[in-house]
């Protein structure tokens, strides 16, 4: 069995049965994680193909282990790795301070273009969560990832950019709203028709696919008309066109209940979704920062911008108890290139003391699994992880959480994982 490249034909993923991975092994925990993780995925991989597909893990540099080694924190031949290759996993990296790189993550996000960062958002039984009900959410959260407030456009006030930009506003656009000019930093917030699109196709697609019951579009457009409200109008309109005979929107309920009442538009909503068509709908940001609290049940994928997407999966996360199991990735589902990663940092006080939860890596090797199309051992290794956290043998943070909980090493959940496969 060859090991060979997964690669994109017509829109499909191609996935051969020993496909090269590259892995970014990471900083601080990263190296005790990825360790304990690597070892669930061969075994899972192993134990649902019994031999017959194996992952050829490569290994390619960034962060301090490529900076010791090569002085550079992100070599291009890891970018080139990554892009060759398409799918790929990491751990947490150490942000540099100072030179030229702001994120390695946010470099790597530009580089491949990864427009789409998936954040599923689930409840493990036992899981030590702030919600009565912590079972009922159970969310994917599908944030634009290179646009925003977060493109970086920034200006310092007092720069001669922020002079221009201000004197720009002012004399060019006849801005008057500017409540102090002389001292006001600047930041640009690009929204496009295209880049929301891509976003939200791909969130539908998502929902068809997983046979999901909505899809939420969470917007501040209330506010912001033409770049948070062009995200929603966008949305619906692409629903509309591209998803027509697959779902039912809000906007359609409302043109009905405008034209023949309420009655009939819920009529008309209730016959849709026992057609199980996708329900497309949107919600204010703030608002939905309640009703993820409130009324978890009702939302399935999420799609938003980046600086709400950001909010929203950690508050989302924390509703589960999750924050430091929360699995990511981010991905073009255009060109497949698509990096998993955990969504915690590198708690470089716990380095080589095989003590942190792997299982944000894990469960971000589970959604790689799953988008490699490799559902039979995404499955065992979710059951392995639930039973373990189910048994309460688990690493300190849970077990600081927990009644009578077991505490464990790293290495030995991953042990207990593996048991229960
Ligand atoms: P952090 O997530 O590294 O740690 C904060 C705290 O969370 C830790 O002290 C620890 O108590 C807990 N924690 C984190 N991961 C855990 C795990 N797997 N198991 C148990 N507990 C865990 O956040 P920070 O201290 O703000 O950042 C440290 C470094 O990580 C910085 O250099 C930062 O830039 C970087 N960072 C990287 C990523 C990434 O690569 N995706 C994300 C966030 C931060």
């Amino acid at each position: 069995m060859p090991a060979e490249k997964i690669v994109m034909t017509n829109g499909q993923l191609k996935v051969p049965d020993q496909p090269v991975i590259p892995f970014i092994e990471g900083d601080g925990i990263g190296p005790d994680i990825w360790q304990a993780s690597v070892r669930v995925f061969d075994a899972a991989v192993e134990k649902a193909y019994a031999g017959q597909r194996k992952i050829a893990w490569k290994e390619v540099l960034a962060g301090e282990k490529a900076f010791q080694q090569t002085g550079e924190w992100l070599p291009a031949a890891t970018l080139a790795d990554l892009k060759e290759y398409l799918v790929s996993i990491k751990g947490p990296l150490t942000t540099p301070v100072g030179g030229g790189i702001r994120s390695l993550n946010v470099a790597m996000r530009q580089e491949l273009d990864l427009y789409a960062c998936v954040r599923p958002v689930r409840w493990f039984n036992k899981v030590p969560s702030p919600l009565r009900h912590p079972d009922q959410v159970n969310m994917v959260i599908f944030r634009e990832n290179t646009e925003d407030i977060y493109a970086g456009i920034e200006y310092m006030y007092g720069t001669p950019e922020a002079q221009q930009l201000l004197h720009f506003l002012q004399h060019d656009l006849g801005v008057k709203k500017i409540r102090f000019p002389e001292t006001s930093s600047f930041g640009i917030k690009p929204v496009s028709k295209e880049g929301s699109e891509r976003l939200i196709r791909s969130a539908i697609r998502y929902a068809v696919e997983h046979k999901l019951p909505s899809v939420t579009l969470v917007h501040k457009g209330n506010i912001m008309k033409f770049t948070e409200g062009g995200f929603k109008n966008w949305g619906y309109e692409l629903a509309r066109l591209e998803f027509g005979e697959q779902v039912y929107t809000w906007e359609q309920w409302e043109a009905t209940k405008k034209e023949q009442g309420e009655e009939a538009a819920n009529k008309e909503l209730n016959i849709a979704l026992a057609h199980n068509k996708i329900l497309i709908k949107d919600v204010i940001a703030d608002n939905f920062l309640q009703q993820i609290l409130l009324a978890p049940a009702d939302f399935s994928v999420v799609a938003t911008l980046n600086l709400n997407g950001d909010y929203i999966s950690d508050a989302a996360a924390a509703a589960v108890g999750g924050i430091g199991i929360a699995p990511g990735a981010n991905i073009n589902y255009v060109t497949g290139h698509a990096v998993f990663e955990a969504t915690h940092g590198t708690a470089p006080r716990f380095a080589n003391t095989n003590t942190m939860n792997p299982s944000s890596v894990i469960l971000s090797g589970v959604m790689m699994l799953e988008y490699m199309g490799w559902k039979e051992a995404a499955n065992l290794i979710v059951e392995g992880l639930s039973t373990a956290i189910m048994r309460k043998r688990v690493t300190i943070d849970f077990y600081k959480l927990m009644d009578d909980a077991t505490l464990v090493s790293t290495s030995e959940f991953a042990d207990e994982i593996i048991k229960h496969l």
